[in-house]
């Protein structure tokens, strides 16, 4: 286990968050026995994996004396909302840089003003909470070149600006997961399961590898496997591997090994945020099962992966994986059409 106790941290969640039995999915896929464990159910505004995270950075931001936050994501950024959700609980200003979804086919569109977001979902959140300014940039912007920019501005004005990564995803943010993995593991044993797979999304990767490093450093062999929402296997291990190494390092950590790091890139389709039917599927069966609603952009891929992944054999009847729940559900009110073509017919009243 790792000692985080000397860290600075803020609390966000009262308490573990719930480790769930799903036995009618696992009956209706026929395969392993699936457990969920509920990220989704974290603090802060609608909660969600960033809350995690945001414990440690904003802990570090109020120690560096910061007086305002920058961050930086997509038009329906969880990790925008839970930001901006802490700075209204610490009483901090809060500037927001989100940059424009890709078009239908995966395509970035350029300019600003291209593909405007829709008020609603995070977007609308955003302005709920009363973010201090919410900039929309093109698809393919450089985010962090302008959130820079913007915090040069606010120490022009005499402000002390902190600015927050993409997806909170440093090894600051990680430790979040490091601790999340020594909560999981507790719950495992409490539960008495023998666990062959974590399965997790991926995208930033502070959450796979917080939880590759707490879990190698509990001693724990579980497999923490990702499953990418917006990257090749090949593009995204690395990123993985690089966040894994820093974070480790901060603690005075030994090395974790390379091969702890497994990231499959077959299931986002062909971009960030863009539907698939995997998804699609995954995010109805989850509903309609268990009475649990997965998000579109990243636990309805990771969902997906899951249980294709079943579907494949990969899984069987004697194992029990853990499926992490990371939130993310106000993004579905954004993606409706994605659903509408499968709609499910009410049945006739007589
Ligand atoms: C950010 C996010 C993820 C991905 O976590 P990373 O640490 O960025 O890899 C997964 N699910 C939801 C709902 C998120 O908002």
């Amino acid at each position: 286990m790792v000692n985080l106790e000397k860290i600075p941290r803020r609390s966000y969640t009262d308490g573990s968050t719930p480790l769930e039995h799903l036995p009618r999915l696992s009956a209706e896929l026929g395969g392993p026995q699936i457990w969920i464990k509920r990220d989704d159910c974290l603090g802060l505004t609608q909660g969600g994996n960033k809350t995690r995270k945001l414990e440690f950075l904003i802990a570090d931001a109020l120690a560096q004396g910061a007086d305002a936050l920058i961050t930086v994501g997509g038009v329906q950024s969880n990790h925008c909302r839970l930001t901006l959700a802490a700075a209204r609980r610490e009483g901090l200003e809060c500037h927001l840089i989100v940059e424009e979804d890709l078009g239908p086919e995966g395509i970035g569109l350029g300019p600003a003003g291209a593909n405007p977001p829709e008020y609603t979902g995070n977007f609308l959140l955003f302005d709920l909470l009363g973010a201090d300014s919410v900039t929309v940039s093109g698809n393919g912007s450089d985010l962090l070149g302008e959130a820079e920019t913007s915090a040069a501005e606010l120490r022009a004005e005499g402000k002390t600006p902190y600015v927050i990564p993409v997806g909170g995803s440093n090894a600051i943010g990680a430790l979040g997961y490091v601790d999340c993995g020594d909560e999981l593991l507790g719950q495992i044993e409490d539960a008495g399961l023998d666990v062959t797979a974590l399965v997790t999304p991926s995208g930033s990767a502070g959450m796979q590898a917080g939880l590759i490093v707490g879990l190698h450093a509990a001693g724990s062999d579980i497999p923490v496997l990702g499953i990418n929402v917006s990257r090749s296997r090949a593009d995204q291990e690395p990123k993985v591997v690089d966040l894994v190494d820093s974070t480790a390092t901060s603690l005075d950590l030994p090395p974790v090994p390379r091969d702890r790091t497994v990231a499959l890139g077959d299931y986002f389709g062909t971009g960030y945020a863009l539907p698939t039917e995997g998804m699609v599927e995954a995010v109805r069966l989850f509903a309609r099962t268990e009475g649990i609603l997965l998000d579109p952009v990243y636990t309805g891929k990771a969902a997906a992966g899951l249980i294709d992944l079943v579907r494949q054999g990969e899984f069987g009847a004697d194992d029990t994986v853990v499926f992490m729940h990371s939130g993310g559900v106000p993004g579905l009110y954004a993606r409706t059409q994605a659903f509408s073509h499968t709609r499910t017919q009410r049945r006739a009243q007589t």
